[in-house]
């Protein structure tokens, strides 16, 4: 869709609600669309007044009549998007953009399955930390919150999905959820000045962080150093002697 075309398709259309899933964040429109977001890694969907400068890296600024606000959609790293798509049936009775159907629910969702998650993560032949990220199986955990949750639950990412019980996954649901509401609290994880809240303010969970980031620091539980161990193109922190390598797969 051209730059022309977007503009038509949200001029004069209501925004009725506000939903996301994982990084999408769509807003369902009058005429049955959704204005839809992927955040990427670095997108943020701002709600500055009006008269409030241009950001360096601001992509699309929408005007909402009826507030002395714009919708801004800044990116350093233009990852991620903003577009127009069609909702469609989401199985449950709701509608979903077309482009968001294949993300899962996160674990904060309340219509989040805990017994369909399990039997699906237990099906995996692949480590718990990539099964983790897996966004068509569960969204809202990116690297730093998995190595978070993997320590609490004091399991290698490495580990196979499938050697995992229901009591274990059940356990490490609960440690993600408890990471994601504290990440939640603190305003988020902020390594750098790009993530950020629609106000613009930083938050400050990465003060709380137990093992990402940590590499060579005593793990609280043992003392032993963190080591961080390249993973998929990013990087796994662990404690070598809380969260032991498995023997084979
Ligand atoms: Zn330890």
């Amino acid at each position: 869709m051209g730059e022309r075309n977007f503009a038509d398709s949200l001029r004069g259309r209501r925004i009725e609600a506000v939903s996301r899933r994982g990084k999408y964040l769509w807003m369902p429109l009058d005429d049955g669309r959704a204005l839809v977001a992927h955040l990427g890694m670095s997108g943020q969907l701002l709600l500055p007044p009006r008269e409030q400068t241009a950001e360096t890296h601001l992509r699309v600024q929408l005007a909402l009549a009826g507030a002395d606000r714009d919708l801004r959609f800044v990116d350093q790293r233009t990852f991620g998007g903003l577009f127009v798509d069609e909702l469609v049936d989401d199985g449950r009775g709701g509608r979903i953009p077309a482009s968001v159907v294949h993300i899962a629910r996160d674990p904060l969702d309340p219509d989040f399955d805990d017994r369909a998650f399990s039997r699906a993560l237990r099906a995996r032949d692949s480590g718990i930390k990539r099964a983790l990220l897996d966004q068509t199986l569960v969204s809202g955990i990116g690297n730093i919150y998995a190595d978070e949750a993997l320590w609490r639950a004091r399991l290698h990412y490495d580990r196979s999905a499938r050697t995992l019980n229901a009591r274990q996954v059940a356990e490490l649901l609960g440690h993600v959820r408890d990471v994601m509401v504290e990440a939640l609290a603190e305003g988020g994880t902020s390594f750098d000045d790009l993530y950020v809240d629609v106000n613009g303010s930083s938050g400050y969970f990465d003060r709380s962080l137990r093992a990402y980031g940590r590499e060579g620091e005593p793990c609280e539980r043992c003392g032993r150093p963190i080591v961080r161990e390249p993973f998929m193109n990013r990087s796994s922190y662990r404690c070598p002697t809380c969260q032991r390598r498995p023997r084979s797969g």
